[in-house]
């Protein structure tokens, strides 16, 4: 049975290893199927196609979208949409531009009320891609001798709680769920386990999300199990990956370790299909 991560991030996002790299590690951990899921953008999955297409490598589009859901902000992954399509590709231009407007509310938060004074280009210098967050400030931080880890920029200056607001910028959950619908694809909540309660959980569902990633590193055994269960009785689809940012990044050890059966590929690749077929027949 072959194996599936369908949760990765590229230097196209904030991840370490290039679009390039990433396929061929997944070729050497023996993964059959892939989705690159950067945060806002398809550069990435861009990028990685001809080399996925000589390694035999299946690559499936993928991202990480950003969105307000709850009064939160909400991570929401999207598969087996249509890349090229102008309303999707024309929302994820809104996403990155949010960002940086974000980002600089997080750097005059950082500057009044912490004493600390970055520039947004000396963030944007830590972004290969300049699609700026978070982990490219901790990096910042980690340089310039202000934290000793990334984990620690986190915990002290950059977690929730720590900095409020942030999120405002992004789309409504609703309309990120319709225009990747719209553009064939099929979205997952991505890793519902450390952000919310339960009752939370089934709200964002509620909203039209199509599946839920149950498989992640940051859920225990139980919460898989938990997930899964919810997952099946609410006939959602089951995703799941690494969210593999690099070698020696939080989550490394699991990529090639933590993955997704083929079955729960195939049953993705169904659906969207019979997604794209309805919404061919509304068009004609
Ligand atoms: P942003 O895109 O700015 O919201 O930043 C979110 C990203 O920060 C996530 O995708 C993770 O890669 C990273 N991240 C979040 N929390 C932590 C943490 N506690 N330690 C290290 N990285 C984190
Ligand atoms: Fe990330
Ligand atoms: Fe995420
Ligand atoms: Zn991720």
């Amino acid at each position: 049975m072959g194996k599936a991560d369908l949760h990765i991030h590229t230097t196209a996002s904030d991840g370490s290893s290039t679009p390039d790299e990433i396929v061929r590690l997944a070729r050497s951990k023996l993964l059959n199927t892939i989705a690159i899921t950067d945060h806002d953008t398809l550069e990435g999955y861009r990028q990685a196609v001809p080399v996925a297409e000589e390694l035999s490598v299946r690559l499936i589009p993928g991202v990480e979208l950003s969105a307000r859901g709850e009064g939160r902000s909400v991570h929401v992954l999207a598969y087996q949409f249509d890349p090229e399509n102008l309303e999707l590709n024309e929302l994820l231009r809104r996403q990155r531009s949010a960002r940086i407007g974000r980002m600089e509310r997080i750097l005059d938060h950082l500057r009044s009320k912490e004493g600390i004074d970055f520039t947004l280009d000396e963030v944007r210098a830590q972004a290969r891609s300049g699609n700026v967050g978070r982990p490219h400030v901790a990096r910042l931080m980690v340089r310039k001798k202000v934290v000793s880890s990334v984990p620690e920029a986190f915990i002290r200056y950059l977690g929730s709680g720590k900095i409020s607001g942030i999120g405002t910028l992004y789309a409504e959950l609703e309309e990120v769920i319709d225009v990747v619908a719209r553009a064939g694809g099929m979205t997952s909540l991505a890793h519902p386990g450390p952000l919310y309660p339960p009752a939370e959980v089934e709200r964002l569902i509620s909203v039209g999300l199509d599946g839920l990633e149950c498989i992640h590193p940051s859920h225990g055994f139980d919460q898989q199990k938990r997930f899964t269960e919810l997952a099946e009785q609410k006939h959602l689809l089951i995703t799941g990956g690494s969210d593999f940012h690099g070698t020696g990044k939080e989550y490394a050890p699991w990529f090639g370790v933590l993955t997704l059966s083929e079955k729960r590929v195939a049953a993705l690749d169904r659906a969207a299909r019979n997604r794209q077929q309805l919404n061919g027949g509304a068009d004609e």
